[in-house]
């Protein structure tokens, strides 16, 4: 049975998007790198049928940032990104980016796009709205006077929440990789498929909230942030949360604690082709990093 998570395509209005991006040269789709989470890998395998291998690649990360994961205990560390087309271009555009005559284009997944992206260039401090200070946007092509903010804010709330998880997922499988034998070595398509395996099952969790719950859970997993250590030697205080919330987090964390699916180990030669992989599809330079 295919799951999609409904609340994929129950992206709020975002009333400037439209006219801001319409005429511009989608200097964001060009110029950055787009990193990904678990979430947003899921939505676009399950939701456009395509494996996580077409639209994605891998780079090198500094290892003790959150959300890095290891194939291996050498110390490297790894994020992921949406893949580029793959030319001679200085700047080479998004592999999702469906280019324009004249220049310019738009985002060919729209419904499925990450959340990087849906919410640039918007982002929050201390809990507000605000525009990001280094856009590549056309000077005066956003304006928050004429923003939906409580959209915005929303869209970057529930940014949050799933980047907050999969850092957890991250967490689970870097404890994996470091337990298992010395010289193990895991493919990146071993890592797609835990990931693709967990989001599967977190979405048996979401499918059954309603959306009134499931917006509650979202705004008071952004006020709570703090106590949300569900794996690991420290207890969630979920006493603390509202009951929506709390349950989410029990569920959350029965998952978290219980997901041990057998994956696959590979031979250390393997690590060649994925050195070479770096080297041919390049490191990206300009990341679109997580920002709230
Ligand atoms: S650079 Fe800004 S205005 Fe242009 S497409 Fe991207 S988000 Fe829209
Ligand atoms: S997924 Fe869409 S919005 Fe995001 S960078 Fe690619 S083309 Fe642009």
């Amino acid at each position: 049975m295919q799951i999609v998570d409904s609340r994929q395509r129950l992206s709020p209005t975002l009333s400037s998007t439209a006219c801001a991006c319409s005429t511009c040269t989608a200097r964001c789709c060009i110029e950055y790198t787009v990193t990904v989470t678990g979430y947003d890998v899921w939505g676009i395998v399950s939701g456009l049928k395509l494996a996580p291998q077409q639209f994605l690649v891998y780079s090198q990360a500094t290892s003790n940032v959150a959300g890095a994961f290891k194939l291996d205990q050498s110390g490297n560390a790894f994020d992921i990104a949406l893949d580029k087309v793959r030319d001679d271009r200085q700047y080479k555009p998004c592999i999702f980016l469906a280019e324009l005559p004249g220049g310019g284009g738009r985002c060919g997944i729209h419904a499925f796009r990450p959340h990087v992206c849906q919410t640039y260039p918007a982002l929050t401090e201390d809990s507000i709205v605000a525009l990001r200070k280094d856009v590549l946007c056309p000077t005066g092509a956003w304006k928050l006077v004429h923003m939906n903010v409580g959209a915005w804010q929303d869209q970057i709330h529930e940014f949050v929440l799933h980047r907050d998880i999969y850092e957890y997922v991250v967490q689970l499988w870097n404890r994996r990789v470091d337990s298992a034998l010395p010289g193990t070595r895991y493919s990146i398509d071993t890592y797609y498929d835990f990931l693709l395996n967990f989001y599967q099952r977190l979405a048996v969790i979401t499918t059954v909230l309603s959306e009134n719950s499931w917006i509650e859970i979202v705004k008071e997993w952004n006020v709570n942030r703090s106590t949300h250590v569900l794996i690991g030697d420290e207890q969630d205080s979920i006493q603390t949360k509202s009951a929506c919330l709390a349950k989410f987090c029990r569920d959350l964390e029965r998952l978290l604690k219980r997901f041990k699916p057998s994956v696959k180990q590979d031979s250390l030669s393997e690590k060649q082709n994925i050195n070479s992989n770096w080297l041919a599809r390049g490191k990206p330079d300009n990341s679109l990093a997580v920002s709230t």
